[in-house]
């Protein structure tokens, strides 16, 4: 029978450093409701010459849908921007599951970025010089070089860092814990969803296109109605390959 290759063992030129105990705080500036109700985590005492302004980890409660906060998240990502954020996820997950059905769904949702925006009910669309911009990035980190399906490992990350390139790794004082942590601070909702995704602690839902916070490492699906919806999907993309040959 054959035996499974055994784990390669660390060598000793690697450090194997105990993962951070608690999840990196990703932290934004608290809304004016949240400081009346001095519902915040603590003061952004890592800018020195800067008012001491009060911020707030970033969390589940920021994609209640529906919720002022969610609503706030949303606005900060406007029209194709949304999808943009979706697609990317869908595409880093998709990719390092090797699954070629979920990579080509998530490339053509993010050429389709490419197209004007259709901005959903009660949500802002781009003005339409911010979508230019956005269509030439998106073709600048895309298209370089020749794009292919497999062109990921080259393409997402530069695409991806670029999203949220004005977030700061800082020391920060947790005033509710009473102790000093690493933390991410992210001037705009935007970055904080990018950097979110990052660290994986959000994921894009294949099934139904929505962020959510995953309860396990290994859960790929928000909800396992969407687990089945896929399945469905992808059996009649199989049919509709072979009725095509
Ligand atoms: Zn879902």
């Amino acid at each position: 029978m054959p035996t499974r290759p055994r784990k390669k063992s660390v060598t000793s030129s690697q450090t194997v450093t105990p993962r951070y105990s608690t999840p990196l705080p990703v932290l934004v500036k608290a809304t004016p409701e949240q400081i009346k109700r001095r519902d915040f985590d603590g003061l952004a005492n890592f800018d020195q010459r800067k008012p001491l302004q009060p911020v707030r980890m970033f969390g589940a409660e920021y994609l209640r849908e529906g919720s002022e906060l969610n609503k706030a998240v949303r606005k900060s990502m406007p029209g194709q921007n949304w999808n943009l954020f979706i697609a990317s996820n869908q595409l880093r997950d998709a990719h390092e599951k090797g699954d070629s059905y979920e990579i080509d769904a998530a490339n053509q949702k993010l050429f389709a970025t490419m197209l004007p925006p259709k901005a959903p009910k009660g949500f802002p669309a781009n003005p339409p010089e911010e979508h230019a911009a956005m269509v030439s990035r998106i073709a600048g980190f895309w298209s370089h070089p020749t794009w292919s399906a497999k062109t990921a490992p080259v393409n997402l990350p530069p695409a991806m860092a670029h999203e949220m390139e004005s977030a700061r790794l800082v020391l920060w004082w947790n005033n509710r814990r009473k102790r000093f942590l690493p933390a991410i601070f992210c001037p705009d909702y935007k970055t904080a969803m990018y950097v979110h995704a990052v660290l994986r602690d959000l994921r894009a839902c294949p099934g139904c296109d929505k962020p959510f916070i995953p309860d396990r490492l290994d859960q790929q699906y928000c909800k396992p109605q969407c687990s089945g919806r896929q399945r469905t999907r992808r059996r009649r993309a199989k049919l509709r390959g072979k009725k095509a040959h």
